[in-house]
């Protein structure tokens, strides 16, 4: 499958991050862990029912942590998929909790309801028809007939014309050109979900500078280990420097600044979340890998404690 398998951003606080992507737009949290670079740190990952690929966004909560800057060279903007029908609910949903979302407008053959999170980050919801048969989700009172599908994908922001962008996501990513609309070329993968990536020319605008409220990395998808591994190797001919395999746990990635800016990951959809929690409990504790277990205690002491209930699961 080519797609998206997640993307992660930096948020300021943690519980904030909770209640906006768990209660107000139902996204289940599915892994409470910390940055395995920086374990002072939580890692956040809000997904669908199982957290498949596709489905999964994630944080680093930063509080008091420096403000990003939204720009070109960015993952600017991060778009969930929702049924085309429930986009007047949404509205509602919104309004009813004082989110300002701007009036929808439309995209390819898309409607697309734009608003952001509490710490500035752009989002989209998107109502495609291609969404219809994608199955939702109760969760936070939204009904699952208008809830979140998934991620639908990213917007690239750009300075000019792409060639190495496009080149990279053309190439080794197995995307393809799908048309151009209003100055955004759309780039698309065959996955039901995140299989939508946007360049959008922003000629002129100011750069984007990471930090809280931006996306950090978006990381596409490989079957297995050995795809990642050709993926991987391909990367490196295309004269890109990229990582050594990294063990996250719950997926195997490998890194790299693609010519543009951004920096891209490419991420096993195994082992996958199920593998340390089972699925009725998923994110309601703080796990672990196995060499920060012996450090528990002091994790826990350095981060900002978290109430968290566990998850209504859909009968
Ligand atoms: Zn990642």
């Amino acid at each position: 499958m080519t797609g998206i398998h997640h993307v992660t951003a930096i948020s300021s606080d943690p519980a904030a991050t909770i209640r906006f992507y768990g209660d107000t737009l139902g996204l289940r949290l599915v892994k409470q862990t910390v940055n395995f670079d920086d374990p002072g740190t939580f890692h956040l990952y809000f997904g669908d029912r199982t957290g498949a690929p596709g489905s999964i966004l994630t944080f680093f909560p930063f509080p008091g942590g420096r403000r990003g800057r939204i720009g070109t060279g960015q993952a600017a903007v991060t778009s969930f998929a929702i049924p085309m029908e429930s986009v007047g609910w949404w509205i509602e949903r919104l309004g009813a909790r004082g989110i300002a979302v701007e009036a929808p407008v439309g995209r390819f053959d898309e409607r697309v309801l734009a608003l952001r999170d509490p710490d500035g980050m752009l989002l989209e919801l998107v109502g495609s028809p291609r969404h219809a048969d994608l199955e939702g989700r109760t969760q936070g009172g939204i009904p699952a007939e208008h809830a979140i599908r998934g991620m639908h994908g990213v917007t690239l922001w750009t300075d000019g014309e792409a060639p190495g962008t496009e080149e990279v996501l053309a190439g080794p990513l197995g995307f393809r050109l799908i048309g151009e609309h209003a100055g955004t070329r759309r780039f698309g993968g065959d996955a039901p979900l995140g299989s939508v990536v946007d360049l959008r020319r922003a000629d002129g605008f100011w750069g984007g500078v990471g930090g809280v409220g931006t996306v950090h990395h978006v990381a596409f998808r490989a079957a297995d280990e050995a795809r990642q591994l050709e993926l991987r190797r391909v990367v490196e001919e295309a004269g890109l420097h990229v990582t050594p395999v990294v063990d996250r746990q719950y997926f195997k990635s490998v890194y790299f600044r693609e010519p543009g800016g951004v920096l891209f990951e490419v991420a096993t959809d195994s082992p996958g979340f199920l593998w340390d929690e089972a699925e009725p409990v998923l994110g309601t504790t703080l796990k672990l890998p196995p060499w920060l277990e012996a450090h528990r205690e002091e994790i826990v002491r350095t981060l900002p404690a978290l109430e968290v209930e566990p998850a209504e699961v859909a009968s």
